[in-house]
């Protein structure tokens, strides 16, 4: 007879291996998989999902997590009981109708999003908000704290310990500091020219521009591998199976920047800890942790002009009639461009966290009762006008951009501001201890990811984004770090005066 950590942990290692089968087919359907296969791997994915389901909400499962506890385990397996409880008591704490009429219902909200986006008619989306909305509500409810806010139930669910009190004075501090220096730069900071990156760059030269550079940065083709979806995107089976995908189009800049940042959340999994990985334990931290990892390679390493010193010479190479007269500063001004515009996904490093403070605004306001859905179209664009100085022409650039709240991800944006703040946090640390852009200089790739391996990427979700990112530098989360480091960036690229 095993202990109860032994039953439970090839209980939890059969629930994985379902989970894993559906992050497949998600990963090829976005991929690979031919379009009239969509409906029946549909039929499939709810069966697993309903496998999932039972699986995770067997009451013996719930009394092992409880009977385990007696017993000595690693911090490892502590981890691994922690948070394979919590993804237990956030299925088993909605009832089951309710579950399956929210998948049902989200798993159409998809298609009637992108109707309503093709045809420019919010209308459309509408009803479909207002009970995906309801919904979220309800669930946020059952698992709300005496006297908690319902969006900080939600927000929690991403990123632990960052209530609104917590993101009301981060995103105002932004507010307080970007919005002004996205002005000045309008008038009068000088021009960085970029139409150079537009143009005939081949398909092929890009990807192999992209194996390069995700190789270059330290993603390992052993363990993983690249493809082309519709929007990049990272997913992971385990730390030996980590798959990232990029687009290519005739902007050069966007495939080789969503290729440095998705490696970036491909190392992060590929660095987590061997006894964690598999088990509920063996993810990154939060979405925000995740998001700072990505944005760390893409935009303090990427976007570093001592990285390209040893790197654009070989680009440089591959695209002759496209860089061959461009030059190191001309390619790193333009690769660094601020220019307002209305969404989110194109948005460049300065302006990309006002796209998401409106967001947050938005999502606050909707679950607190005080906006409602219908008010959303104009609401969004008097803040859209208000932050960054542009109008979305239509609802397809304005508030039906982004497919989150279709799926139901309502808290989840926040966590993509964070990531660039912990991001910019850790590289004022590094930066600190170590010689960065002697290191970028000496293609040294390899002693940077070590660090953010040995302090963050091992740990999986032993520990939380606040306890890593203070153990890691020091000091608790601190927005001053990723202000300071944009003012000082910005105003030397747009040669404007700093304070
Ligand atoms: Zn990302």
């Amino acid at each position: 007879m095993g202990t109860n950590w032994e039953e439970l942990k090839t209980r939890l290692a059969e629930a994985r291996a379902v989970e894993e089968a559906m992050i497949l087919f998600e990963w090829d359907n976005e991929t690979l998989a031919p379009a009239g296969a969509m409906e029946l791997t549909a039929k499939t994915m709810e069966r697993l999902s309903g496998i999932y389901f039972r699986m995770m909400t067997d009451p013996r499962m719930g009394e092992l997590f409880e009977s385990c506890r007696e017993e000595a385990l690693t911090p490892e397996q502590q981890a691994a009981v922690r948070e394979g409880k919590k993804k237990r008591e956030e299925l088993a704490g909605i009832p089951r109708e309710e579950y399956e009429a929210y998948s049902g219902l989200t798993a159409r909200a998809s298609a009637v999003w992108a109707k309503a986006r093709s045809m420019k008619d919010f209308d459309l989306f509408a009803p479909v908000l207002e009970e995906i909305l309801s919904y979220k509500k309800r669930f946020a409810s059952y698992r709300a704290k005496e006297g908690q806010a319902l969006y900080d139930v939600m927000l929690d669910e991403f990123e632990e310990g960052f209530s609104m009190e917590k993101l009301d004075r981060f995103f105002h501090q932004l507010k307080a500091e970007i919005v002004p220096l996205i002005k000045r730069i309008r008038e009068e900071g000088r021009h960085c020219p970029a139409d150079f990156l537009e143009g005939d760059y081949s398909e092929e030269k890009q990807e192999k521009l992209g194996r390069f550079l995700a190789q270059y940065v330290g993603f390992d083709f052993e363990r993983g591998v690249m493809a082309v979806s519709a929007h990049p995107f990272t997913t992971a089976l385990h730390n030996r199976d980590v798959r990232l995908t990029t687009h290519y189009d005739r902007w050069v800049d966007h495939s080789i920047f969503s290729v440095i940042h998705e490696s970036g959340h491909g190392i992060y999994e590929q660095g987590i800890g061997d006894s964690l990985t598999g088990t509920p334990a063996g993810e990154g931290a939060s979405m925000g942790m995740h998001e700072s990892q990505s944005r760390f390679f893409e935009n303090m390493i990427g976007r570093n002009r001592a990285f390209w010193e040893p790197v654009y010479p070989e680009v440089q190479k591959l695209f002759p009639d496209q860089l061959g007269n461009v030059s190191l500063e001309e390619f790193y001004r333009a690769i660094n461009r601020a220019e307002p515009g209305p969404i989110r996904i194109d948005a460049d490093e300065l302006t990309y966290s006002l796209h998401i403070m409106i967001r947050y605004e938005l999502e606050k306001g909707l679950v607190a009762g005080d906006i409602g859905v219908a008010d959303l179209p104009g609401l969004w664009n008097e803040k859209y006008e208000e932050y960054l100085g542009v109008r979305p022409k239509d609802v397809s650039e304005g508030v039906l951009q982004d497919i989150h709240w279709s799926q139901g991800s309502m808290g989840y944006f926040p966590s993509y501001a964070l990531g660039s703040a912990f991001a910019a946090q850790i590289y004022a640390h590094m930066a600190e201890e170590m010689d960065m852009d002697g290191l970028l200089r000496a293609g040294r790739l390899d002693m940077i990811r070590e660090y953010l391996r040995e302090h963050i990427h091992r740990f999986g979700k032993m520990k939380t984004s606040r306890e890593l990112l203070k153990e890691t530098t020091g000091k608790e989360f601190d927005p001053g770090f990723y202000i300071d480091y944009l003012k000082e960036k910005f105003c030397r690229i747009y040669g404007l005066d700093g304070e």
